[in-house]
């Protein structure tokens, strides 16, 4: 595995490399700055490979820390290119992720003053991680077995994150390779990504597995999976009751209870809101908040 230095989002994501008799397959790729590629280059080189052994990339999903480096490998190579189908349109036209990372639920809340437009997430990313469109040659269907070298991985969908985020689990081995699903960090999440329920049925898949290590995107290997996966779960249930307790002191404005969950202003347009609203999305799902109001007035309170 090709581990990246940075683990602070949206650092560039593991890359996984797998050997075969034909060459590599490269589980993800990375972030689209030159430096990361060129390090990816090395790692290969210093295991007696070059980019042009390259036959296959698996793409967990189409995020730029996943995928930003294939436009310097697809300048160089011509390789399979495996994907969940809903982030093939993605992966092919990066411009819609703003509708999957969530770019309208701020202004719903009058939480930003520039113009719609101005809000485009892969400028955001342009400095940080850039992103590069790809096109995919082949589906990742949930289910279904892949095969990359002598590893057979069982396709497991995992939403929440993003809506076509796969994991790959290898049976003999015990091997889980958790995408960003279960990390060092636990990821970001929208509705149009899938959503909070999504994201906690897909850690109750992942689970009940029997795996024995776990890989995760950022971050590095744990021989704990099944703490991982627990430790990722309970991250999110104990923001929900950070949420509810809050709720406790009375009715609270949309962005006030953002910026009461998120201190950090960085976070106050993205991920901040889109998390808030999945939890929102959920606990109203189950009766147990009320919300309503336009934008600065949109009031949240538990249900009595
Ligand atoms: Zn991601
Ligand atoms: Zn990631």
């Amino acid at each position: 595995m090709h581990r990246d230095r940075e683990t602070m989002w949206p650092a560039s994501a593991n890359v996984l490399a797998i050997k075969d008799s034909d060459g590599i397959s490269l589980v993800d790729v990375g972030c689209g700055h030159e430096d990361t590629y060129l390090r990816l280059k090395e790692f290969l080189r210093s295991n007696g490979f070059e980019i042009t052994d390259v036959h296959t990339v698996v793409l967990t999903h189409a995020h730029p820390d996943h995928m930003g480096a294939m436009g310097f490998l697809l300048e160089e190579i011509k390789p399979r290119v495996f994907l969940h189908p809903v982030e093939i349109p993605l992966a092919a036209d990066p411009s819609r992720l703003n509708h999957t990372f969530g770019m309208d639920i701020p202004f719903r809340y009058g939480l930003v003053n520039m113009p719609r437009e101005q809000a485009d997430i892969i400028e955001y990313f342009r400095g940080l991680c850039p992103m590069a469109s790809a096109r995919a040659t082949h589906e990742l269907r949930p289910g279904e077995e892949l095969h990359l070298g002598d590893y057979t991985f069982l396709i497991v969908e995992t939403p929440g994150h993003a809506n076509g985020l796969v994991s790959l689990f290898e049976a003999e081995k015990g091997l889980l390779f958790s995408a960003d699903a279960v990390g060092e960090v636990v990821a970001w999440y929208a509705p149009d990504s899938g959503g909070l329920t999504a994201f906690l049925e897909a850690l109750d898949r992942l689970a009940v597995l029997p795996a024995k290590i776990l890989i995760p995107s950022h971050g590095g290997i744990s021989r704990r999976p099944g703490e991982e996966i627990a430790r990722t779960k309970n991250y999110l249930l104990r923001r929900e009751e950070k949420i509810i307790g809050l709720l406790q002191q009375g009715p609270i404005p949309f962005r006030e209870l953002m910026r009461s969950l998120f201190k950090n202003p960085l976070l106050h347009v993205f991920p901040g809101p889109q998390i808030l609203q999945c939890h929102l999305d959920k606990l109203a799902m189950e009766g147990k908040v009320l919300c309503g109001g336009a934008r600065e007035d949109f009031l949240v309170q538990l249900m009595s």
